[in-house]
C-alpha cells in the first residue's frame, strides 16, 4: 500500500469563468468536465493513505469546485500540519462580500497564488488584487502572484508590475501546450540552451491528478497535447510509479532519451530549451 508523498496536485475540473489565450489545459466557460464521485473517492483514498504534506488545487478555476476540494481536504489524516495551496484567477475579488463568501467556503487554505495574466486575458484590476491580498493575509494565508510570460520583453514589463505591486511575483514561461499551442503562444528563447539535455522532468517528486485522466507526474505537454505512444496516466499512484513511463522519466535525462530515439540534438531550435518541449520530442519523435 502506498508510500509517502510530499505534494499532490489536483485539477478537479476544467470549468473556468475566464478563457485566457495561453491556458495550458484549454479550460473555459464551455468546459463541463469535473471529477465524478468515483474519481473523488479514488483521490480521497490516496490522500487518506499517503497523507501528503501539501495539496495543490488548480483548474479550471478551483473556486468553482469547492465541494470537491473540501471533500479531498477532509480526507487528510493530519488536518493541523496539512498545507493547502490554490492557484486562482481571483474573479471573486471584485467586491468585498463575494470575496469573503468565497474564501469562507474553503475548508482550509494556507497559500493562495493569484494567476495574474496581464498579457493573455486577466480581468482583475490592481485594486482587486490589493483587496484580495489584504483579505487573504488577514486570514493568515500566504499570498503571491504568478505571471505567465512569452518573451524576454514581457519579463521587463512584469518586473515593472512587481515594483508597482510591491508583491512577490513568480514568472512562468508559457509552453506550447493546450490553447497556448493552438494560439501559437510560447516563451521565445533567444537560442537553444544545451543545459536542458542534462535535465530531467521538473515535476519529479510530486504527483498530479487530472480530471478524467488519472494520476501522472506530468501536468504539461504530454498530458494535454496529443498522446505519446506510452500511457501517461494511471488509476493509482502506485501503478503510475511502476510504469515504464515514470521509470523512464525518473532515471534518464532528456539528452539520454533523445539518444535512445536516435534524435541528434545538434540542430534543435530555441524552443527546445524548454524541458517540457524537449520531453515531448523525446517521447513522440518528430511527430510534434
Ligand atoms: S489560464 Fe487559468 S484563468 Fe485562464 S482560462 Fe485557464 S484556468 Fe482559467
Ligand atoms: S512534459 Fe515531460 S518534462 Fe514536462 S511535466 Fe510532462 S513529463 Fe515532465
Amino acid at each position: 500500500m502506498g508510500g509517502s508523498l510530499e505534494i499532490l496536485h489536483i485539477m478537479p475540473g476544467l470549468l473556468c469563468n475566464f478563457q485566457c489565450t495561453h491556458c495550458v489545459n484549454d479550460s473555459g466557460p464551455n468546459r463541463s468536465e469535473k471529477m465524478d464521485s468515483a474519481q473523488v473517492e479514488n483521490v480521497f483514498r490516496e490522500v487518506r493513505e499517503r497523507g501528503p504534506k501539501r495539496l495543490v488545487f488548480t483548474g479550471g478555476e478551483p473556486t468553482l469546485h469547492i465541494d470537491i476540494i473540501n471533500r479531498l481536504i477532509e480526507a487528510h489524516p493530519d488536518q493541523n500540519s496539512l498545507e493547502v495551496f490554490m492557484t486562482t484567477n481571483g474573479w471573486y475579488s471584485k467586491n468585498a462580500q463575494t470575496l469573503k463568501l468565497t474564501l469562507d467556503k474553503i475548508r482550509k487554505l494556507t497559500h493562495l497564488q493569484l494567476s495574474y495574466d496581464i498579457y493573455h486575458g486577466t480581468k482583475v484590476t490592481t485594486e482587486d488584487i490589493f483587496r484580495l491580498r489584504d483579505e487573504v493575509r488577514g486570514r493568515g494565508v500566504e499570498f503571491n502572484i504568478s505571471v505567465c510570460i512569452t518573451s524576454p520583453q514581457e519579463l521587463i514589463q512584469a518586473n515593472r508590475l512587481q515594483k508597482e505591486l510591491s508583491e512577490l511575483v513568480i514568472f512562468q514561461r508559457v509552453d506550447a501546450v493546450g490553447r497556448a499551442k493552438t494560439n501559437q503562444l510560447q516563451f521565445k528563447y533567444p537560442d537553444f540552451e544545451p543545459e536542458v539535455l542534462n535535465r530531467k522532468c521538473p515535476n519529479l517528486g510530486q504527483m498530479s491528478f487530472i480530471v478524467n485522466k488519472g494520476f501522472s507526474v506530468c501536468c504539461s505537454n504530454l498530458a494535454f497535447n496529443p498522446s505519446p505512444p506510452q500511457e501517461v496516466f494511471h488509476e493509482s499512484i502506485d501503478s503510475h510509479m511502476q510504469s515504464e513511463f515514470y521509470r523512464n522519466l525518473e532515471t534518464k535525462t532528456f539528452g539520454q532519451m533523445l539518444k535512445e530515439k536516435g534524435i541528434s540534438p545538434s540542430n534543435l531550435g530555441p524552443d527546445f530549451s524548454s524541458p517540457c518541449r524537449i520531453c515531448e520530442l523525446a517521447h513522440q519523435g518528430n511527430q510534434i
